[in-house]
């Protein structure tokens, strides 16, 4: 039995549920943005603040911030606080899967 219909729980034949297409359809949404593409692919290996993302990245905070808060509310990345400091890192195996999956498809397109 693979991955996908260990966890679907219905027939593979079956339509997909509202919500099941709804989180699909956002997850999709999260990653049809180069900068946030940018922003995860970042965070694939460490955990970074957005100073840091903002730096490497030559982005500005405020665009950084926007898009961490936008990842966050979908939990596809976290943060923890040391000091004044917030440190962000991503949050979901399998949408960073993706991503690498994707940017893999992407290198021999
Ligand atoms: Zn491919």
């Amino acid at each position: 039995m693979d991955e996908y219909s260990e966890h679907s729980g219905t027939d593979v034949n079956e339509d997909l549920d509202e919500e099941t297409l709804f989180v699909v359809s956002q997850t999709f949404k999260a990653l049809g943005d180069p900068t946030r593409i940018r922003i995860l692919h970042l965070l694939f290996h460490h955990e970074y603040s957005v100073n840091q993302i903002a730096e490497t990245l030559r982005l500005r905070q405020s665009t950084v911030s926007h898009q961490l808060r936008f990842l966050k509310n979908l939990r596809l990345v976290k943060n923890r606080r040391q000091g004044t400091t917030l440190y962000y890192s991503h949050d979901d195996e399998h949408v960073i899967n993706l991503l690498k999956q994707t940017i893999n498809h992407a290198y021999h397109c």
